[in-house]
């Protein structure tokens, strides 16, 4: 848990979320701004900054996030969609705490 993390302030209950889905490892939520008509992100518990700080101790955690990708876009009715990962600012990263987009659907409304 990072005190300034928006992230952190979502898993703690502090700023509100729209929830698909939720265990002791991982959150998903639908994305603010979304980039298509579904748009959701994959978000571990623990406060992890980037791609670059996991190890082969996150090895299971992160497989875990592809695998529930494809679960949770299924049952949005996604047939085709994205998902990716921005690592650091300069790969478009704007929160420090790891997180799987995915999204597909076509435009957002
Ligand atoms: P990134 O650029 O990969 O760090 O993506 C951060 C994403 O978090 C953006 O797509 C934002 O729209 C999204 N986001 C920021 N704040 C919130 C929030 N309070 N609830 C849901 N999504 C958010
Ligand atoms: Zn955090």
């Amino acid at each position: 848990m990072s005190a300034d993390c928006i992230f952190c302030k979502i898993l703690a209950g502090s700023i509100p979320a729209k929830t698909l889905y939720e265990d002791d490892e991982v959150i998903a939520f639908h994305d603010i701004r979304p980039l298509a008509k579904v748009h959701f992100l994959i978000v571990p518990k623990a406060h992890i900054e980037t791609l670059k700080d996991c190890t082969t101790a996150h090895q299971a955690l992160l497989g875990k996030m592809m695998l529930l990708a494809a679960k949770l876009a299924a049952e949005q009715g996604l047939v085709g969609y994205k998902a990716v990962m921005n690592i650091g600012r300069e790969g478009g990263q704007e929160v420090f705490h790891i997180h799987l987009h995915v999204y597909g659907g076509g435009p957002a409304a």
